[in-house]
């Protein structure tokens, strides 16, 4: 399997988020999305992680079957806050011994007080550090565009993920809808002596109100000029999702025009979105 950071040097990747799946139906949906999603021949698949643990089982479990049974590359999302040492070790274990060579390294947000009182890291760059160590994977690691939401200063941000990425491979960006975002954290970051890949990643608007409610979450900004035009068809579902392709279409365009390493869209386990941006606006010619 390869390894992301090689990639990075060698291509712009196109590369996919899902979530494990918690019933036997969701199960099925993520199947036949990832069946639908190999017609783009994606670079690389990401699974996330519950913080604190929570989808320990879950996300092993559909890693290890996306490396048994698929083509691609996978990279296991592993967060670390209220985790030991050993804990994280025997997961790391897991994934090498099963030829997973890709983590992206995170801190999560302890879901208690308690669980961030426990347990060996921190921050992320603890276990970014402690992977380097370790030696066997590429490492990637989140970055925050408009600023992590807990961060009070962007640019003692800016200087945090500077020296989380001198251990690390690349970046993976959370969503945002303003380019200009982007570009001006890579800016930051070159001015910081930083030049390791930052994916951005993309979400595809497909509801008005599961976005506003992701981005409150995430602490990314919605453009008034995109609330107006979701708000303009808010009442259609199929005139939601169509716009909200376009506005996604459009970012990717924006990006890879500015020279972003790659586009990291994020799925929510559906297909249609992702297949609409690629096929109807970004080709793979533009990569
Ligand atoms: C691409 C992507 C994928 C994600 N996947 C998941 C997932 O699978 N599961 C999940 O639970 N969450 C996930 N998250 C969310 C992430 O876990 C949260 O944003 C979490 O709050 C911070 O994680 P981090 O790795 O950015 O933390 P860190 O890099 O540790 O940063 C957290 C905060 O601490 C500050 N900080 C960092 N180092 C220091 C230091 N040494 N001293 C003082 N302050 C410091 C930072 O500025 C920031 O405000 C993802 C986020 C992104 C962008």
């Amino acid at each position: 399997m390869a390894r992301i950071g090689d990639l990075l040097t060698a291509t712009r990747t196109v590369s996919f988020e899902f979530f494990p799946p918690s019933t036997i139906e969701g199960a099925v949906q993520l199947n036949s999305t990832l069946n639908e999603l190999a017609a783009l021949r994606p670079d690389f698949l990401s699974v996330t992680y519950g913080a604190g643990g929570s989808s320990r089982e879950r996300t092993l479990d559909t890693v290890l079957a996306i490396a048994r049974e698929r083509q691609t590359t996978v990279m296991a999302h592993l967060t670390c806050i209220g985790h030991t040492v050993a804990q994280v070790d025997a997961m790391l274990d897991i994934y090498a011994t099963n030829g997973v060579a890709n983590i992206l390294a995170l801190a999560g947000d302890a879901p208690d007080a308690e669980t961030s009182a426990t347990g060996h890291f921190h921050y992320a760059s603890d276990l970014v550090r402690h992977l380097r160590r370790d030696g066997r994977f590429s490492i990637g690691v989140a970055a925050h565009p408009e600023g992590h939401p807990r961060s009070r200063c962007v640019r003692t941000d800016r200087r945090l993920l500077a020296a989380k990425l001198q251990d690390a491979d690349f970046a993976l960006t959370q969503f945002f809808f303003d380019p200009a975002d982007y570009f001006s954290m890579v800016e930051d970051l070159g001015k910081l002596g930083c030049t390791k890949p930052i994916i951005p990643g993309v979400i595809p608007i497909l509801n008005a109100g599961q976005v506003k409610k992701f981005a409150t979450m995430a602490g990314a900004t919605i453009p008034p000029s995109i609330i107006k035009r979701i708000a303009a068809v808010q009442d259609d579902p199929v005139a939601v999702r169509s716009v909200g392709t376009e506005i996604a279409g459009q970012l990717c365009r924006d990006l890879l025009d500015g020279g972003a390493p790659g586009l990291h869209i994020y799925t929510l386990n559906q297909a249609v979105a992702t297949l609409a941006v690629f096929d109807q606006v970004v080709t793979r010619a533009a990569l």
